[in-house]
């Protein structure tokens, strides 16, 4: 059946911030139109935080502004009407507690983003809005009176207003093929050119892909740019573009694990990603002169002992059978036969292993895009376009990308509340 066509607000994209801003439109009066490519909505829910959905952190306003860094005061005012502790209430208002992890990431007590997805579908069907799946907006054209005109392959609608929620360009498998970016650039906007964030990053060598697998809980990070030897102000001086300490897992391609993620957007905005290396410190919380005093210590009262012995007490033993093997060092070695020097280079590859990279996984595996509408052309007190009128942008289709943690959830959230009570 043909859909009405005249429409207070169409909102597009029935992902996070679509279905947020769709429902608050329609509970705020608005006859409201909510447009969907997919067979469902919130594909990307589901898809989230390993089917477990982290919907937002355990932190006020405050902590999700600062964790986007400087473009984060772009969120105070949607912040200011929907923050994490509003965000928990509303879920467990629809019968979807919540918890907190030691990470401060909260989750679903029941650990199903499919009950997340439930309740924001049953909260916007009770708000009267109509959701319409399977009707990709092809083209959004801007009319003399400032309404517009939305062409869906069956369709034409009409709209006073318009809320573009079509996300970013990351795992473009799932819906989001950042279809928002070129009607934005027709309309006039500026596109900070997306690339990818929160994805993995691939490596060559061979030894990283042998220790597919391997899991650590803490690991410190840092990407580092060498010096430029063609650049005579840079010569000598490397660089350390980010750095993030977490969790970290060896794979098949190279490296993932949370804290690769949030460090991959620099490596992925590279222009020569294959000049950057990761700086690995797999023992954060042991300082380089702790770690060299214990193993002297160790050789002191128990010299018979194997170095591959006493160093599994402190890594999995298959990364450290790994860096005795890149150090030449016999696993068999008594400790009270390690040599100075030896000692050194030991403590020095558990501190800080260089890792060179190739690239990332892009795109296909990113769980965020960043780049994407400018900020500066978005007014944030209200989600309006400086633009256009009446065009309202929220969630992932801005340039806006926050760390792993739910953050990129609750921005999406918030931006999408907050357009929905302003169209
Ligand atoms: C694997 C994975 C895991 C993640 N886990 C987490 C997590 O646990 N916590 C967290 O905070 N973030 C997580 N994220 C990031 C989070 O999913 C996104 O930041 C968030 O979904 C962005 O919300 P959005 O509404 O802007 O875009 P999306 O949720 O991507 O929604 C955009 C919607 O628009 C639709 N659409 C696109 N083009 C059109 C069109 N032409 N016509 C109609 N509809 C269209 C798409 O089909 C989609 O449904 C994860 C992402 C991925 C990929």
């Amino acid at each position: 059946m043909p859909l009405p066509p005249d429409w207070d607000v169409i909102v597009v994209g029935a992902g996070a911030a679509g279905l947020f801003a769709a429902t608050r439109a329609a509970e705020c009066g608005r006859r409201t139109l909510l447009l969907e490519k997919n067979v469902r909505p919130g594909t990307k829910i589901l898809m989230s935080g390993g089917t477990r959905c982290n919907i937002t952190q355990n932190t006020d306003s405050r902590g999700i502004v600062d964790a986007f860094g400087p473009s984060g005061r772009f969120l105070y005012s949607a912040l200011a009407r929907l923050n994490p502790q509003e965000v928990v209430a509303l879920f467990e208002a629809e019968g979807v507690p919540s918890k907190i992890e030691p990470t401060g990431k909260i989750f679903p007590v029941s650990d199903r983003a499919s009950d997340v997805l439930d309740a924001l579908v049953r909260r916007l069907n009770r708000s009267g809005c109509t959701l319409a799946l399977e009707q990709p907006l092809v083209d959004l054209v801007r009319l003399d009176d400032d309404s517009f005109q939305l062409i869906t392959p069956d369709q034409s609608l009409h709209a006073a207003k318009v809320i573009v929620t079509t996300g970013g360009q990351s795992y473009p498998g799932s819906g989001t093929t950042g279809d928002g970016y070129q009607w934005a650039t027709k309309l006039g906007h500026t596109v900070i050119p997306p690339r990818p964030a929160l994805t993995p990053v691939t490596v060559d060598a061979m030894w990283v892909r042998e220790l597919q697998g391997v899991t650590l809980t803490d690991v410190a990070v840092r990407v580092i740019e060498p010096p430029d030897t063609e650049s005579p102000e840079r010569q000598g001086k490397q660089k350390c573009l980010a750095q993030r300490r977490g969790s970290f897992l060896f794979t098949h391609f190279g490296l993932s694990g949370p804290v690769i993620l949030d460090v991959s957007r620099v490596i992925s905005g590279h222009a020569q990603p294959r000049r950057l290396k990761l700086e690995c410190d797999f023992l954060p919380a042991t300082s380089g002169p702790e770690l060299d005093a214990h193993l002297r210590n160790e050789a002191a009262t128990s010299g018979k002992k194997q170095l591959g012995g006493v160093l599994s007490h402190l890594l999995p033993r298959r990364l450290t059978d790994t860096l005795l093997a890149l150090l030449t060092l016999p696993q068999d070695r008594k400790l009270a036969e390690l040599s100075k020097a030896d000692r050194g280079r030991l403590v020095q590859s558990v501190k800080g292993l260089a890792i060179p990279v190739t690239g990332t996984r892009g795109f296909k595996k990113a769980e965020v895009t960043a780049g994407g509408i400018s900020l500066q052309e978005v007014d944030s007190h209200t989600m309006q376009s400086r633009l256009i009128p009446n065009l309202f942008l929220a969630g992932e289709v801005l340039d806006l990308d926050g760390p792993i943690g739910g953050y990129n959830f609750q921005a999406a959230f918030s931006t999408g509340w907050l357009a929905g009570e302003c169209v």
